[in-house]
């Protein structure tokens, strides 16, 4: 086995584990405890990183981390109920007895500084949709010095089949640097290749952006739609699902402007779902074309907002439109 395929083997066992957990906790009834920013997080945001950092943490000790959740906010305001029930949900998953600090130190893991290799995860993207119980992500990536090397991200209530919107939900898309990217059903059933749309026609390239209007700009997203003249629809989803759904040629494009100008992405809402874009023939820039930089820690400080497309030809298209757009905005909002 090679080193990428030992990496998109654990990375999968991983992901498949905090999949289960977040599942559990929407069988019960899932609270948020928000951060002091107020963006929400919940007991599972927290089980899926101590499950995904306890196996990198064992397979790969060397690697670096950087992820979205720290241990300090989950001690002060889990309390007795909130510890149980972490340590519970996690021991059932790793099928041993786990204690609430063993759990605390798996989150808190960082590995190696200046690492050749290191992991961008958010342990759970799109916690607003998973707290509604639409849809969200469990995002691992994987940056082999700053360019995105591996991915598997998993979509838990995305439909296996986009044509069978009804049909069995719960989905991985993994992708490893030149080997393509595969759709796997976390329940079981076959893998398969996927590949971006192949659609020629703007008239019915469909268009996804976030359902939060505060995380981007959907005045400007139906702007450049049209004048890029792009007909097929504008559907909103929570989370990286968006990249997914652009790899499997369900839409063919993301586009997230910025939402104010001081805004930077976090890289761990991007590693995952750029490389498994990328590895089914897809484009990911920023809005100007620029290429993503994720040399910079954990922000991509250098770049606008982000557009991810079925490549060539309609990136392209995107690109021009939103200059176009933007060059007639007195103010430009981006
Ligand atoms: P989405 O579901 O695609 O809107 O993405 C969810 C992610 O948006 C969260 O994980 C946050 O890291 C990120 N986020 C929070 N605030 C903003 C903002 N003002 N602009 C862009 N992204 C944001
Ligand atoms: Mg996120």
């Amino acid at each position: 086995m090679t080193e990428l395929n030992r990496i998109l083997e654990i990375a999968q066992q991983a992901g498949r584990q905090a999949a289960q957990l977040c599942r559990a906790v929407h069988a019960e009834t899932p609270e948020s405890m928000d951060k002091s920013d107020k963006s929400p997080v919940t007991i599972a945001d927290y089980g899926s990183q101590a499950l995904i950092l306890r196996a990198i943490a064992a397979a790969f000790p060397h690697h670096g981390i950087i992820a979205e959740e720290g241990s300090e906010h989950l001690r002060a305001s889990a309390g007795e109920d909130g510890a149980e029930k972490i340590v519970r949900l996690v021991s059932k998953q790793v099928g041993q007895a786990v204690t609430f600090d063993q759990v605390c130190a798996w989150i808190d893991h960082q590995g190696e500084k200046n690492a050749k290799f290191t992991w961008s995860i958010d342990p759970i993207d799109g916690t607003k949709g998973f707290l509604r119980r639409q849809q969200y992500a469990i995002a691992i990536g994987l940056l082999h010095r700053g360019i995105p090397y591996a991915g598997v991200l998993v979509c838990p209530n995305l439909p296996v089949s986009l044509e069978q919107p009804d049909g069995p939900k719960g989905v991985m898309f993994v992708a490893g640097k030149n080997q393509g990217t595969q759709s796997v059903p976390i329940d079981g059933g076959s893998p398969s290749t996927i590949h971006v749309s192949t659609n020629e026609d703007p008239a019915s390239w469909r268009v996804l952006g976030s359902v939060e209007s505060a995380h981007g700009d959907p005045a400007l997203v139906v702007a450049m739609m049209e004048e890029a003249g792009v007909g097929g629809g504008f559907v909103r989803y929570d989370s990286q699902v968006k990249y997914g759904v652009v790899a499997n040629g369900g839409a063919e494009i993301y586009l997230r402007p910025r939402s104010k100008p001081d805004y930077r992405e976090n890289i761990w809402d991007h590693v995952a779902g750029v490389i498994v874009c990328e590895e089914a023939g897809g484009r990911v820039t920023d809005v100007d074309g620029k290429a993503l930089d994720f040399t910079l820690g954990p922000k991509l400080l250098e770049n606008r907002g982000i557009l991810a497309t079925a490549g060539g030809a309609v990136h392209e298209r995107v690109v021009a439109a939103l200059a176009a757009v933007e060059s007639r905005n007195q103010s430009p909002k981006i």
